[in-house]
């Protein structure tokens, strides 16, 4: 059943006895729940996009291994357009929830783990790419939501993962058997997990031979047993279960997601495991893995920063504010921010080359110049957001009481209502209730629940800006640049 619908993906969930803990409580109903619904719409809308006819070329793409034209986010980049047409659906799709559409980690575990696993068969005699590829056909044949899990919870980071206290602090392998492995630990901030059908579970840093048993990659379904999740909390998150939350919750709609992903003596078997042990290729697939999450950034968060930009020129037009010559300039200067941006992650993919595996690889040292960017950028671009929206952003009152009926009783008579309304006017044309929606929906991107996917995520989602930075020292060729120097001064070693 290739390219289901978004309901189809709804109703698919239902299906999976996923096991999510909420507020200290396993919760059976969590497809209806509106604290993880929004999150859930946001997955749906990259099914339903690719049969929308103006989105259905940049939605979908035709499957290498089968021939067939599948969602994009099951693909195996095949060139560089492929590259560039990621991340333009990234940002459509950024633009369309204004938050994090979850599904590209699955997208980005599969290139990665296609070409690593194809390296190591190389060198010894494995089978973990036909493994993988036979896994990808049952993804791209069922259109599946896949968490591409990476983070473990690492615990004291001046230690590898076998010296920790803990041994489980890092996912590894606990038993070895005929039939397949049992995997321990647990991956951290998984985004969409709970949504996801699946999980492709990776190393999470380059290993030494002593963490082998921490090498480990596979997949498996979202009720394995022993699987289990706790839902991540978001700033201002329990408005959505308000009765009023409509206009408070900002961006009704649509959200992100994170949780914690326990494996509690998970079993995998054989045509599941795609490394396992093979300890010298766990930095491989981490660098490729987050180069192209790296690549990603360029994408949605561009995506978002656009609603965002719109949302801050809107405002203005509400506030009588839109003519004022430091207002222009400062979105002018958001505008900047947020192409540079788009630049980063499309010339990384246009620099893009084939693996050895055959799918395309993006240029990872641009790759990772998008994300040290993103680290600042979205930054600046909510301060200029929060400066244009003014302190009402902050301190404007409930919907609550913009709705209530409940006479105040000085001279005049009205209702809290309407003391609301009157003195939370802006521009005359403007209706109160606009400009109370714009203003939560900025209040959602800069420190509200999306907060989560803008901010937080931009500095730590895909490696924190450290993780940019030893990459980029690695790829910057600094020798290759002393020697342009030394001879263009015509100096000679003697
Ligand atoms: Fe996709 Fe961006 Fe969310 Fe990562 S942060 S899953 S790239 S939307
Ligand atoms: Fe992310």
């Amino acid at each position: 059943m290739a390219l289901m619908t978004g309901e189809q993906y709804i109703e698919s969930l239902r299906r999976i006895d996923t096991k999510v803990y909420l507020f200290g409580e396993k919760i059976s109903d969590w497809v209806d729940h509106p604290l993880i619904r929004p999150s859930i719409n946001s997955v749906a809308i990259t099914y339903d996009l690719a049969h929308d006819p103006e989105h259905a070329d940049l939605m979908t793409a035709v499957s290498n291994l089968t021939g067939k034209r599948v969602n994009r986010f099951t693909h195996l980049h095949q060139s560089r357009e492929d590259l560039i047409n990621k991340v333009k659906m990234q940002r459509l799709l950024g633009q369309k929830t204004a938050s994090c559409f979850q599904r590209c980690v699955g997208m980005d575990a599969f290139n990665a783990v296609y070409s690593t696993t194809y390296e190591i068969d190389e060198k010894h005699g494995t089978r973990y790419h036909e493994n993988f590829k036979n896994y990808l056909l049952h993804v791209q044949e069922n259109d599946l939501t896949v968490d591409g899990a990476m983070t473990d919870p690492k615990g004291d980071r001046a230690l590898p993962p076998s010296r920790q206290k803990d041994p489980d602090i890092f996912l590894r392998i606990v038993e070895k058997r005929g039939d397949g492995i049992v995997v321990r630990g647990a991956k951290a901030h998984q985004t969409g997990s709970i949504n996801s059908h699946e999980h492709l579970v990776m190393p999470t840093i380059a290993l030494a031979e002593a963490d082998k048993s921490y090498a480990v990659s596979f997949a498996c379904p979202s009720d394995a047993e022993g699987l289990f999740m706790i839902y991540g909390r978001q700033s201002s998150d329990t408005r959505k279960t308000e009765q009023f939350a409509g206009i408070d919750v900002g961006n009704k709609n649509f959200g992100g997601q994170e949780a914690l992903v326990v494996f509690d003596n998970v079993f995998i078997p054989n045509d599941r495991i795609f490394l396992c042990e093979e300890w010298e290729f766990a930095g491989m697939l981490v660098e490729r893995f987050a180069g192209y999450h790296r690549q990603s950034y360029g994408g949605c968060k561009v995506g978002v920063g656009d609603a965002l930009i719109g949302a801050a020129a809107l405002v203005a037009d509400y506030n009588g504010a839109n003519k004022a010559s430091h207002v222009k300039d400062k979105l002018i200067e958001m505008t900047h921010l947020n192409e540079t941006l788009y630049s980063c992650g499309i010339a990384c993919s246009c620099e893009g080359y084939p693996t050895k595996a055959g799918n395309y690889q993006i240029d990872l040292l641009l790759a990772n110049v998008c994300k040290q960017n993103v680290t600042r950028f979205p930054y600046e671009i909510v301060r200029l957001a929060e400066d244009i929206a003014g302190g009402l952003m902050v301190t404007m009152p409930s919907d609550a009481d913009f709705r209530s009926g409940e006479v105040v009783p000085t001279e005049s008579r009205l209702t809290v209502g309407e003391w609301c309304h009157k003195f939370f006017q802006g521009n005359a044309e403007t209706p109160t209730e606009n400009r109370q929606r714009l203003l939560r929906f900025i209040e959602n991107i800069c420190l509200g629940a999306a907060a989560v996917g803008y901010r937080t995520e931009s500095m730590h989602g895909a490696g924190s800006p450290q993780a940019q930075r030893v990459m980029i020292a690695r790829q910057g060729n600094i020798d290759g640049k002393k020697k342009l120097a030394k001879d263009l001064a015509g100096i000679r070693d003697s």
